[in-house]
């Protein structure tokens, strides 16, 4: 039998660089190997976005298509739907009763993001408690391995405590999933921030169109003290140097140009020159194949549908031994 992966994006906007490096590129790498399902979390993008919901529906699409442009096979991999498998829902009821409110306001990503959103002392309860549908995400499908960005590491450990506390409490019917970590666990924002974020909006879109592209890289944030061409730049904590890191293949083209960079001489716009070429070489297929896709949106409908069913299937059966473990097979048939 095969191991199970599973991963998953809110659909609160069309996916970025960011959402490759760290996640989306292993997902095609071991499709193969693993049996992967991969889950559209409108309900998770839902705990901050309740008054957008409109939102939430037109990006399932577009995440969608994010997935097949980039290689995600329907035909291996299993794409689902969240707030169509409410099995996942009913998990999340059971483990919120085994988590703690302090535990939950210890996280420090839901602790970065309540503070980045401006919540203050309207945090939504559904947002608090995020963490823990995740947990039944992974958990529901029975998840060995979770390929994530850095900032998904809290989940992931929160997840493990969750099955943990279970097996304790009642029985050890659980998955206790690992994360994936890639060789960038997280590709700061454009502006220089340390994550690229669709809701910090300082992404680059795997559809953007080749001159909002060139936009977005003309106008980013290098070092603030490399002023003229022949000052010393700083390569560290610059994003340019990131991505090039990131996306760039000829690892001694770039190993000079930090050099340069650091020993002052070489330009912010001829090291962005650079990027536009990596990134239009990288983006160019994606683009391509997204736009065929696109073209047949009943064909789109039809793999969510029948991945949503799939998954609603793998869910249930998780669901039943939760159940049972849980002494709640009243009719025990
Ligand atoms: P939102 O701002 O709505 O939370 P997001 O851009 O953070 O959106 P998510 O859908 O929350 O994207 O993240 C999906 C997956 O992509 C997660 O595994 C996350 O770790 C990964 N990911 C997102 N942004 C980055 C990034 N900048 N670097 C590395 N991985 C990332
Ligand atoms: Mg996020």
């Amino acid at each position: 039998m095969k191991k199970v992966i599973l991963t998953g994006d809110r659909p609160t906007g069309p996916l970025h660089l960011g959402h490759y490096v760290g996640s989306l590129q292993k997902r095609v790498e071991l499709q193969q190997s693993y049996e992967t399902y991969i889950l559209i979390a409108d309900m998770q993008a839902l705990t901050d976005n309740a008054e957008h919901p409109e939102k939430v529906r037109d990006n399932i699409v577009e995440v969608a298509l994010d997935y097949l442009a980039v290689g995600i096979d329907p035909k291996v991999a299993t794409i689902v739907i969240q707030s169509l498998v409410p099995e996942i829902a009913e998990l999340t009821m059971y483990y919120l009763n085994i988590v703690t409110v302090a535990r939950l306001q210890r996280n420090p990503t839901v602790k970065t993001e309540m503070k980045q959103k401006g919540f203050g002392a309207h945090v939504p309860a559904g947002f608090l408690v995020y963490p823990v549908s995740q947990a039944a995400d992974i958990t529901a499908f029975g998840a060995h391995l979770v390929p994530v960005g850095e900032d998904q590491l809290p989940m992931i450990e929160q997840t493990r405590e969750i099955v943990q506390d279970f097996a304790r409490i009642y029985q050890p019917v659980l998955v206790e999933p690992e994360a994936l970590v890639p060789k960038v666990p997280r590709l700061p924002g454009i502006d220089g921030q340390n994550k690229m974020s669709k809701s910090l909006g300082n992404a680059i879109y795997l559809s953007d169109p080749p001159d909002i592209v060139a936009r977005k890289v003309k106008g980013m944030y290098t070092d603030p003290k490399h002023i003229h061409v022949d000052d010393p730049g700083t390569v560290e904590g610059n994003p340019v140097f990131s991505y090039l890191d990131a996306f760039d293949h000829d690892t001694d083209v770039v190993s000079a140009m930090k050099q340069h960079y650091r020993a002052g001489g070489l330009g912010d716009v001829t090291v962005k020159k650079r990027l536009i070429e990596v990134l239009e070489g990288f983006l160019e297929p994606i683009r391509r194949r997204r736009s065929e896709f696109a073209k047949d949106p009943a064909e789109i409908m039809r793999i969510l549908r029948e991945g949503t069913m799939k998954g609603r299937t793998a869910a249930g059966r998780t669901l039943a031994n939760v159940r049972r473990a849980m002494h709640l097979d009243y009719y025990q048939d």
